[in-house]
């Protein structure tokens, strides 16, 4: 069952959309505004977005530079306004997938989500839903980690560095990369704060935090997630 977020102010909208993908076999979540559907979809795995340009707290347009900024590749459908011509061209220069103009048809919607969906699987990375190492699961689509059952407590920089590291296993990584992919482009922090954030997972995670099994050092380059 696709599971797609709608990132959509208008509540008529919002309910017209959800019963109607929902009676086309589609798990619907939504979020209300930018800022919140920046971070669902930052954290959780959705087969595709559909995005309003025009909301509260945090346009489409931003949204969507910011989530491929931070290499999520989740097919995306732009909801435009009426003849906002350059609204789509900048949409599709930003990462997005596809333009859909308000007002349209559902039918139009829905084979626009079809066909992105059809060409997803370029986009899904490699890990899938779930992933296990030693006796940790990590689940993506809830963004919840668990160690012998239990519920770990991450912040969402943990979890991100912990998905980065995952979807990246086996690569070295510098402080840089991590970095401009985990704390994004325009943040300020210096490479010491990702010593203490893999710190903190190694303390969350590791059955041995000062002798690391999963998450190395890797000396004068960066780390390591090595399962
Ligand atoms: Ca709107």
């Amino acid at each position: 069952m696709p599971r797609i977020l709608l990132v959509e102010d208008e509540p008529g909208l919002i309910m017209t959309l959800s019963d109607r993908l929902e009676c086309e076999g589609y798990t619907v979540e939504t979020a209300t505004d930018g800022e919140a559907g920046f971070d669902r979809a930052v954290r959780e795995a959705f087969d595709a977005l559909i995005l309003d340009v025009m909301l509260p707290r945090k346009n489409g347009f931003d949204v969507c530079r910011d989530l491929r900024q931070r290499k999520i590749e989740t097919p995306i459908l732009m909801l435009t306004a009426r003849g906002q011509v350059t609204d789509k061209v900048v949409g599709l220069k930003l990462g997005a997938d596809d333009y859909l103009t308000k007002p349209f048809e559902m039918m139009e919607l829905l084979a626009r989500l079809e066909a992105l969906l059809r060409r997803a699987p370029a986009h899904v990375p490699p890990t899938g839903e779930t992933f296990h190492f030693s006796t940790i699961q990590v689940d993506f689509r809830k963004a919840e980690v668990r160690r012998d059952g239990e519920l770990v407590e991450l912040s969402a920089r943990e979890f991100t560095l912990l998905r980065y590291f995952i979807e990246h296993r086996g690569e070295t990584i510098s402080r840089d990369v991590l970095l401009d992919e985990v704390w994004g482009y325009n943040a300020t922090p210096s490479t010491r704060t990702v010593d203490v954030h893999v710190a903190w997972l190694r303390h969350k995670l590791e059955p041995n935090p000062r002798h690391p099994q999963f998450i190395l050092t890797v000396h004068g380059l960066g780390y390591k997630f090595s399962n």
